[in-house]
């Protein structure tokens, strides 16, 4: 079974690191630095690296890490996946949705979702049941726990279907996030949801853990379907909420662009 866990970096990122106590797939490596430290703690190869999109702060680190490691464990140049649709330096395989990955340094099949809408070729990453200890989702920046990203090259329409092929993934299915946003999401879906019990207590566990200084992620597809409003700009309680704020809810792609248009300005 292989293991995820979380590599921070800068201020707020996750860099999620795949491994079978051998070799690791790293997602998303904005730095190497705490790349680096992190493979030489744990005594990890270098294995494979794949990418969501192209800010820089997922994709900034691949050439250091290509730089001290050209090749994987079996002496083959370095796998780099990345989204087709985007500039992603130093990439071995362009993937798109349909597509599936074959890694073998861990062993681990992922398959690829289109999901556009914070960049318009951002690609997203799951595990089915069986590749690591339930299936798993990298979501790069498209989600984060109670949140979405901020539209920066998509449509609301885009991030609106974008988060429903998250939302129609199995409720276990854990979701990996690539930054630490979770307080101030909670923030901003308790005044669109102030009725939401989940969400409340919700709210409650997230404090608790980022006090201990505890990443509040992996979240859940099923969790986030109970308190992520842009999961939930269908709900009468959100589409209220929207239209009390002034917000269109004349069809989905509006109440949803509404909604995030509210968080871009909410403080
Ligand atoms: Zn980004
Ligand atoms: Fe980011």
């Amino acid at each position: 079974m292989l293991k995820v866990e979380p590599i921070p970096a800068f201020q707020d990122n996750y860099i999620w690191a795949i491994h079978d106590g051998h070799s690791a797939a790293i997602v998303d490596p904005g730095e190497a630095a705490p790349v680096e430290r992190f493979l030489a703690e744990r005594g990890l190869a270098l294995g494979a690296i794949v990418i969501t999109h192209h800010h820089g702060d997922h994709q900034g680190g691949v050439a250091d890490l290509l730089a001290a490691h050209p090749n994987g464990p079996d002496g083959a140049p370095m796998p780099v996946v990345g989204p087709a649709g985007e500039r992603i330096g130093g990439r071995t395989q362009a993937v798109r949705e349909g597509d599936t990955v074959a890694l073998r340094h861990p062993a681990l099949t992922l398959r690829v979702l289109d999901v556009p809408g914070h960049t318009a070729g951002h690609v997203a990453f799951v595990a089915d049941k069986g590749e690591t200890d339930g299936p798993a989702l990298f979501c790069g920046d498209t989600m984060f726990a109670s949140g979405c990203g901020r539209l920066f090259e998509g449509t609301p329409a885009q991030m609106l279907d974008s988060l429903d092929k998250f939302a129609a993934l199995p409720g276990e299915t854990r979701v990996y996030c690539a930054h630490e946003y979770t307080r101030s999401n909670v923030k901003f879906a308790r005044a669109v949801e102030p009725a939401n019990a989940a969400l409340a207590a919700w709210s409650a566990r997230v404090d608790a853990l980022r006090e201990a200084g505890e990443p509040t992620l992996p979240t859940t597809v099923a969790h986030e379907r109970a308190v992520n409003p842009f999961l939930r700009s269908r709900e009468p309680s959100v589409r209220q909420a929207v239209q009390a704020q002034g917000g269109s809810t004349a069809d989905d792609a509006s109440a949803f662009g509404a909604l995030r248009a509210w968080k871009d300005s909410f403080r």
